[in-house]
């Protein structure tokens, strides 16, 4: 029995387990799936990160190109009107009742032209000799403007677009951009000045939509700002020549670049353009963050879902997990009830053909064999042999030496006899009392009688001491009957009778030895 539940035991620890590995195989796949999903959600955002800046980059430099060309155009027109009427000043002499009759023109000029604020001529001390103005300011001198102490100090007849100034006639905010007015020898004439409007401008780029934290700005191009949506008088004329912006306007007639504005601190990324015909560029700049802001509530809403549908993985897959789990802690233990109730049947099965003093056969496993051993023999046409053994002076041996004593003597004659059965198929079993039987298929007489010889020489070696009997040790008588192939009745109760008579026969002659029936069956 010990060797059984060995065996079971073995058995069970030798199996390969399965159960973690249907577990790993659903972790590493919804692993895998919830990184696909949030790769694919990444990669998503970050091409539509993209999609929002290239818009973006291409967007304001369209804008950048817009303004520049409108721009352009305000400012070459008064160009070209300051050329022009340079000319004719150049034909007079600069004294106001000379130049009176320029006056009815400019302001013609004046009234087509809504960007202009006004057109002034001054003489070479900065006095007004001729302008727009309604009123006649003649005591007025301008020879402290920049302007016109650039044109003085420099020969150049080229227009100049200065930084802007509050009107002295109006108080309104101006760029004023002139030239230099000669003489007949090339000496310095006087000052042609026409003032443009910044409100205009500022009106112009308002019609730009740029977001609510754009900047559009009109600079020179040393740096200098000319004027800036969103709109502060105070910066105008101001420096901002070392950022990265004013690197890139010298180096590219338009481009982009992402600055934060020294004015507001926005990050923003910035298109430039140079205007075509005058020294002067823009910048069309939009706020990073409005730009990024579309982006980022599709982002937010893209990974609210993402994380929603992880999620709803995680928790599926913890429950579906948990039921594998469940399922296959029932299955072990199913499976555990089911081995221990093989065991246990294995077990009993043991216990109801077994003896419970010697181990071997019982009466009942052995009537089962001997009828399956007969059938065999029968149906295969071998011969069988059956050998009753009876202990000698049994019953003198427990009184002598008392029923324990007699119980232990008939575990080892079992021992004994079990020892000298050879054969695979050869059964032994206790029969009832101190008497044994074997049955020995495929062995004739002969054979038997050598095999009951044996087993009866077995116990003799035991020595058990046995005074009463004749030999003084424990022996065995044995009877043998046996069948041939042809028995036409060869019934199990017939073979036993027979040996039972050969058994007799063996203690009547003196026990001790093996005795063969004389008509063996068949
Ligand atoms: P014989 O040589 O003629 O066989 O003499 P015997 O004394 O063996 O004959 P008998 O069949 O009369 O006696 C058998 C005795 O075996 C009777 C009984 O006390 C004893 N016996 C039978 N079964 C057991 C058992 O399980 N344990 C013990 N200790 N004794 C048993
Ligand atoms: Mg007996
Ligand atoms: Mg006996």
């Amino acid at each position: 029995m010990k060797s059984i539940n060995a065996g079971v035991a073995h058995d069970g620890q030798s199996m390969p387990s399965p159960v973690g590995r249907p577990f790993l195989a659903a972790g590493v796949f919804i692993a895998l799936l919830t990184v696909v999903l949030i790769a694919t959600n990444v990669w998503l955002a970050s091409r539509t990160y993209d999609a929002a800046w290239s818009q973006t980059t291409k967007t304001s430099r369209n804008l950048a190109h817009s303004v520049a060309n409108q721009l352009d155009s305000v400012f070459s027109e008064v160009d070209r009107l300051l050329n022009t009427l340079g000319y004719m000043l150049e034909q007079r002499d600069m004294t106001p009742a000379d130049l009176e009759p320029l006056q009815p023109i400019m302001v013609t000029h004046l009234s087509r032209a809504e960007y202009m604020h006004g057109l002034f001529v001054y003489g070479d001390d900065g006095r007004w000799l001729v302008h727009t103005q309604p009123v006649q300011s003649r005591q007025a001198n301008n020879s402290d403007r920049e302007y016109f102490i650039a044109h003085r100090e420099s020969r150049s007849t080229r227009v100049l677009i200065s930084k802007p100034v509050q009107s002295r006639s109006t108080g309104e905010w101006i760029i004023p951009v002139s030239k230099r007015i000669e003489d007949a020898e090339g000496r310095f004439a006087g000052v042609l000045l026409a003032t443009v409007r910044v409100d205009y401008i500022v009106k112009l780029l308002n019609g730009f939509d740029i977001g609510h934290k754009g900047a559009i700005s009109l600079s020179l191009a040393d740096g200098k700002l000319l004027l800036r949506r969103p709109y502060a008088a105070e910066e105008l004329g101001q420096y901002f020549a070392n950022n990265p912006l004013m690197s890139a306007v010298n180096s590219a007639r338009a481009g982009m670049v992402r600055i934060t504005s020294p004015i507001d601190r926005v990050k923003r990324l910035a298109a430039f353009e140079h205007l075509p015909n005058n020294p002067l560029f823009v910048t069309v700049a939009l706020s990073e963050e409005e730009i990024l802001a579309e982006w980022r509530s599709a982002a937010h809403v893209q990974f609210a879902c993402m994380l929603l549908v992880v999620s709803i993985i995680g928790v599926s897959s913890w429950y579906v997990l948990r039921s594998m789990k469940l399922r296959q802690t029932s299955d072990r233990a199913l499976r555990s009830a089911h081995e221990q109730i093989v065991l246990a049947n294995a077990q009993l099965a043991e216990l109801a053909e077994h003896d419970s003093l010697t181990g071997i056969l019982n009466r009942r496993a052995f009537d089962h064999r001997f009828e399956d051993i007969l059938g065999q023999a029968r149906r295969y046409g071998r011969p069988v042999s059956v050998v009753l053994f009876d202990v000698d002076h049994f019953k003198s041996y427990n009184d002598n030496y008392g029923h324990p004593a007699g119980d232990d003597c008939l575990r080892q004659v079992a021992a004994a006899l079990s020892s000298a059965m050879r054969r695979p198929g050869d059964v032994l079993a206790r029969y009832g009392g101190e008497e044994f039987v074997a049955i020995l298929p495929d062995t004739p007489a002969d054979g038997a009688r050598a095999v009951a010889n044996a087993a009866r020489l077995e116990v003799a070696r035991l020595l058990l001491r046995h005074e009463a009997s004749a030999d003084g040790i424990v022996t065995v008588s044995a009877g043998i009957a046996s069948a041939h192939a042809a028995s036409v009745d060869l019934t199990s109760a017939g073979l036993i009778g027979q040996a039972d008579k050969a058994l007799y026969r063996a203690k009547h002659e003196g026990r001790n030895r093996v005795v063969v029936a004389e008509t063996p069956q068949g």
